[in-house]
């Protein structure tokens, strides 16, 4: 009889004991919830490792900016070469090299054809400078 109870109280207990096995292996987890667009969040200071916002622009903590500044890509000398000879009469090239009030001009007086002659001795100018100071002058 107490063999029986005994048995009985085993079955029950790996009866219990598989469903929550197999429960817990049929447990799938829900997705995350997405991510709001823009949403807040925070981010380690590259230099104090300090969690600070992702919209702040420096570490209020060091003062590091969250962003290193990115050097801005250098002027094509034979862009610039080619824009002066082919479109300089229109200051295309002054546009080029971030010189838009002087490229204003050339577009005013365009009819005069006098900036196309001063983009044509431009351009051979850039055509004949070393890269270096080329650079140097217009980035
Ligand atoms: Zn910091």
């Amino acid at each position: 009889m107490e063999i029986l109870f005994v048995v009985v109280v085993f079955a029950v207990v790996i009866g219990v004991m598989e469903r929550a096995v197999h429960s817990s292996r049929d447990f799938v987890a829900p997705p995350p919830p997405p991510l709001a667009e823009n949403m807040p969040y925070l981010t380690a200071c590259l230099a104090c490792g300090k969690m600070i916002a992702n919209t702040a622009a420096a570490c209020p903590e060091c003062g590091h900016p969250r962003h290193p500044p990115v050097a801005a890509p250098r002027k094509s000398r034979g862009a610039a070469t080619a824009l002066a000879l082919l479109l300089g009469g229109i200051g295309l090239h002054k546009f080029y090299l971030d010189q838009p009030g002087q490229g204003i001009l050339y577009l005013v007086f365009c009819w005069t054809f006098i900036p196309a002659l001063i983009g044509l001795i431009e351009g051979l100018s850039y055509a004949t400078s070393s890269d270096e100071s080329f650079h140097a002058k217009y980035g």
